[in-house]
């Protein structure tokens, strides 16, 4: 049984605004998993709901198969991090660390040694009688975390905790996040619209637009069978190349190049094929699927090199085809010049077709 469960769940606010609809989800014990999506899509509102926060419009919230709508947040026994770390300014990093346990009344001694053990786990060991002011960004967050994962509750929720550091510190965070996590073993629903977080951390990512789930699904799922234009666009980065044409004879063109769309494998029927006669199909391809020198059972492209972007371990390369943008992306060795004409070649099995109308990926199975 699912240790969380989430069905049919909707919030309306009382404006009258649908914030979130119909969302499924079931989540194992220990799983990390990542709500990603755009601003707006719903994704604070679903976590405060399963918080305790948000009052849920309709569905049922399960923890431990027992509905759980109506518990309030203490005795959901989930701990929430919030993006502002919300600490006590006048207080210690050990008091503000224990303050949950002190509101219990845990005795001084147990309190002390589940501080300590705490603080190891985070680095904060040197800085426990520090006031918050005296400390880094990243620090910051680490006692928030402290504060939440010092409780021994079943499930952490974290509403974009890594959204006020700089760019380095994030990353630092990130990989400390996930060995938190390894360490404690505690089920986590973590939200940030930042898609390189969602991939590196989770374990299934729920992609949301406009209040609604996309798609669920493990990063590589995701990555590699994208349901829709959306989530083949939001996942990768950069992000997915997408070309419109209208299939004539089985085949699009663009900018003077040839896409035969017998040639995907994967059963694409003749079928299949011949009900897109007419009708727009959006191509897509990875703009890291792509090689420089000529291989077997690809996609011949040509395009104008506009600009080049050396990165360091790879760089990008914006490319035009009689006004058609796409980027590929390459090794710093394989950087052509600009302004000439470039070939290269896309692996049959690495192109995506949508359907131009729904946007939905055209099933190759
Ligand atoms: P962000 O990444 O910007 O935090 P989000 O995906 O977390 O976005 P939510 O904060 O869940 O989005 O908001 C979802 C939608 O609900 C937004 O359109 C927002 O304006 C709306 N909304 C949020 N709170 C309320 C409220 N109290 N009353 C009415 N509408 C609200």
């Amino acid at each position: 049984m699912a240790y969380l469960a989430l069905k049919n769940i909707n919030k309306i606010y009382p404006n009258g605004f649908h914030a979130v609809h119909n969302f499924n989800l079931e989540v194992n014990k220990g799983e990390f998993i990542v709500f990603v999506g755009p601003s707006g899509c719903g994704k604070s509102t679903t976590l405060r709901m399963i918080a305790g926060l948000e009052e849920i419009s309709s569905g049922d919230f399960e923890i431990n198969g027992k509905r759980a709508n109506e518990l309030g947040p203490r005795q959901r026994e989930i701990a929430m991090v919030f993006q502002s770390y919300a600490l006590y300014p006048q207080m210690t990093v050990f008091d503000n660390i224990a303050f949950g346990l002190t509101l219990m009344g845990v005795d001084e001694d147990e309190i002390e040694e589940r501080v300590n053990k705490t603080a190891k786990i985070l680095g904060l060991t040197d800085y426990l009688d520090r006031l918050p002011r005296a400390l880094s960004g990243g620090q910051r967050q680490r006692v928030a975390i402290g504060r939440a994962i010092i409780r021994k509750v079943g499930v952490f929720l974290m509403d974009e905790p890594l959204s006020n550091l700089d760019a380095k510190q994030r990353v630092t965070m990130r990989s400390e996040i996930a060995q938190i996590h390894r360490s404690t073993g505690a089920t986590t629903i973590y939200v940030t619209h930042d898609q390189t977080e969602a991939m590196t951390l989770a374990d299934r990512i729920v992609v949301m637009r406009d209040g609604y789930i996309q798609q669920t699904g493990t990063p590589k799922e995701l990555y590699f069978n994208p349901v829709n234009v959306f989530v083949a666009g939001f996942i990768g980065e950069p992000p997915m190349n997408f070309v419109t044409g209208t299939v004539e004879k089985g085949h699009i063109y663009f900018g003077g190049n040839d896409i035969d769309l017998k040639c995907k494998p994967g059963a694409r029927t003749a079928e299949k094929i011949a009900a897109m006669e007419g009708k727009k199909l959006i191509f897509g391809f990875r703009p890291e699927a792509v090689t420089l020198t000529p291989c077997q059972d690809a996609y011949v492209l040509k395009a104008n090199v506009e600009l080049t972007e050396m990165l360091g371990d790879n760089a990008n390369v914006y490319l035009d085809a009689d006004g058609v943008k796409t980027i590929l992306k390459v090794t710093p060795h394989e950087i052509p010049e600009s302004d000439r004409e470039l070939t290269f070649y896309l692996p049959y099995s690495s192109a995506y077709f949508f359907d131009g109308e729904t946007e939905n990926v055209i099933e190759t199975e």
